[in-house]
């Protein structure tokens, strides 16, 4: 027992939580006798953050006490500033198996063992009084973090020490992924005295070259600019984007000033709160400064219409701990360009009379889909040729048509008609994923039940993202009759590169008249059930990108629609 205790007296001191590779063979022998509990990429989050010792002094998850005292006083229970509680959540059915003094294996989503927790405690969150004492509110749909909290998170916690094996993986990045043992040497070796630490998930330009370069010189501090790299899966293209354009943005910095590090942090967005939990965190990792915006980890930061906590809250609070946390504040301005001064000034020195530029995110995005020009006043020339090579303009980017409509509307006809003329063009892969030739090989085991219907439209949403994504054109034509897994598929594909709805509005008797596969006949006269538009309901499009009723117009008249429309959306020049 002794023994135990000095260990964990080491432990609360140590660089991490990581054990003697000795101790990892015996705790990997043992393991396959211990309970194991696979973590979710926001539980390894802030499992990262307990094992690099970035949340110091906290030397495992939360004890119950330390939890209530953190939610009435932002303090552990023995007076040490800290804003958010740290816990481990699991089920019930966790919960019930596990019991004091217990060691529980945690292990990453391959279930590779990260860590061994003796468990402490486990009890039963009461997530409205959780939500009112850290968020502010209990109210769901006002507070995505209490959103999370209501409905991403388990109802049982459990507390306990923790002995790490291994840090979490991450093979993206890793010379950015820098602990804070890490980064205190690098400053140490560097001479810095002072540094500033600044977090963000945002794009950065020149406007934040300025904010930061103001605050970190009237501070005399360097920099450490800490962006936040927390729940990115591999399919993330922004996430790839946005580190590779900090890597760009810290090159317009003076030399031997800045450092750049990712922080896999899972953030509450509890407003003040984040911002004072935030500030500890970069004193951990050795900063001496962090910067703090007048809207600080509020949900709808930047958002001027709608934000969540009072401005100016969050550097109000940091202020008054400074001390005690023992980092100072830093209260960051906005920067706002002035033209006839060729200069970034801070907008509340900005007068009346001066012509100010801004260019928004949604303009920005414009510029770039549309291939516009985007000014060196507003970003760096390395920025922008990363943005470019993530976010191409249209005629470079996938699309698909996705066509939607009774049967013997002509959505297949239209579709050929498109696919050869693509094939034609030859300036991008296509792809036809006609409504029969899914039903035969993806979807081969599917019927027509509500069911069916929608997984078919899900399936072949997932494969117009795949070939979006890799800049091709998928071409679909499913009946699709529900609006719901039309917008499932909208929002696969739009977030690769275009989506066009093509709402084929034939009205039923032209098709029936048609009835080429003779199907309305068989329903009609009750041989089949089940068909769109007699037995089973079709839901129209309420805003299609394109509404096309083939009762009078040529396969080769409404495929000139098509194409007139994906010229003047720029998708084709
Ligand atoms: P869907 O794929 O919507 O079931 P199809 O493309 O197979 O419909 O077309 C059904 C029938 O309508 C076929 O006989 C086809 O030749 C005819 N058709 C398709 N498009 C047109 C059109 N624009 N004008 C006249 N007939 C058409």
């Amino acid at each position: 027992m002794a023994n135990m205790n000095s260990e964990k007296i080491q432990n609360l001191h140590s660089e991490n939580l990581l054990v003697h590779f000795r101790r990892i063979e015996r705790l990997k022998q043992e393991a396959t006798r211990h309970f194991s509990l696979d973590l979710n990429q926001r539980q390894m989050c802030d499992l990262e953050l307990l094992l690099n010792r970035a949340f110091y002094p906290l030397a495992g998850y939360m004890e119950r006490e330390d939890y209530e005292s953190v939610l009435n006083h932002m303090r552990l229970s023995d007076g040490t500033v800290w804003p958010i509680p740290v816990t481990l959540d699991v089920s019930m059915d966790t919960a019930q198996k596990l019991e004091p003094g217990q060691p529980l294996a945690l292990r990453d989503e391959e279930g590779f063992m990260l860590a061994v927790l003796t468990v402490k405690e486990v009890w039963q969150q009461d997530r409205q009084r959780h939500a009112l004492a850290v968020f502010g509110t209990d109210d769901p749909r006002r507070h995505p973090g209490v959103y999370r909290l209501f409905h991403e998170t388990e109802a049982w916690f459990v507390s306990g020490t923790l002995e790490g094996l291994h840090l979490p993986m991450h093979y993206d990045f890793t010379e950015l992924r820098i602990t804070p043992a890490e980064t205190h040497r690098v400053f140490t070796q560097r001479g810095w005295r002072n540094v500033a630490g600044f977090q963000t998930e945002r794009h950065l330009h020149c406007a934040h070259r300025e904010m930061v370069l103001r605050g970190a010189r009237e501070a005399g501090a360097n920099l450490f600019i800490h962006p936040v790299a927390g729940r990115a899966g591999p399919n993330d293209l922004d996430h790839f984007t946005l580190v590779r354009c900090y890597q760009e943005f810290i090159k317009n910095f003076p030399k031997n000033m800045v450092q750049l590090g990712l922080l896999p942090l899972e953030r509450r967005l509890a407003g003040p709160r984040q911002a004072l939990w935030e500030a500890v965190i970069r004193r951990n990792y050795g900063c001496t400064h962090y910067m703090v915006s007048e809207d600080h980890g509020d949900p709808f930061a930047g958002n001027s219409q709608e934000r969540f906590y009072p401005l100016g809250a969050a550097q109000e609070l940091v202020k008054s701990l400074e001390d005690e946390i023992d980092i100072r504040m830093i209260p960051l301005k906005k920067m706002v360009y002035v033209e006839d001064k060729a200069q970034y000034f801070p907008l509340d020195q900005v007068d009346p009379g001066m012509q100010v530029k801004e260019i928004s995110s949604a303009e920005l995005r414009r510029r770039l889909e549309f291939d516009l020009e985007i000014p060196e006043w507003f970003s760096f020339p390395g920025v922008v040729l990363e943005l470019k090579k993530a976010y191409p303009p249209r005629h470079e980017q996938g699309f698909t048509v996705f066509i939607t409509g009774l049967s013997g509307a002509g959505k297949s006809t239209l579709a050929k008609v498109l696919y050869v003329r693509f094939m034609e063009m030859r300036e991008r892969p296509v792809t036809l994923l006609d409504g029969d030739i899914v039903r035969k090989n993806l979807s081969s085991e599917l019927d027509f039940s509500r069911k069916h219907r929608n997984l078919n439209v899900q399936r072949i949403g997932f494969v117009a993202s795949e070939i979006t994504k890799n800049r091709g054109i998928a071409l679909c034509a499913p009946i699709a009759p529900f609006a719901r897994s039309r917008q499932t598929a909208r929002e696969m594909v739009a977030p690769h590169g275009g989506f066009i709805e093509v709402y084929m509005s034939t009205p039923l008797e032209i098709c029936e008249q048609r009835d080429r596969k003779g199907i309305y006949a068989k329903a009609r006269a009750g041989i089949i059930k089940g068909v769109t538009g007699i037995y089973d309901p079709y839901e129209p499009p309420e805003q299609p990108e394109l509404k096309i009723d083939t009762t009078s117009l040529t396969p080769t008249e409404a495929a000139q629609e098509v194409f007139l429309f994906l010229e003047e959306q720029g998708y084709i020049r």
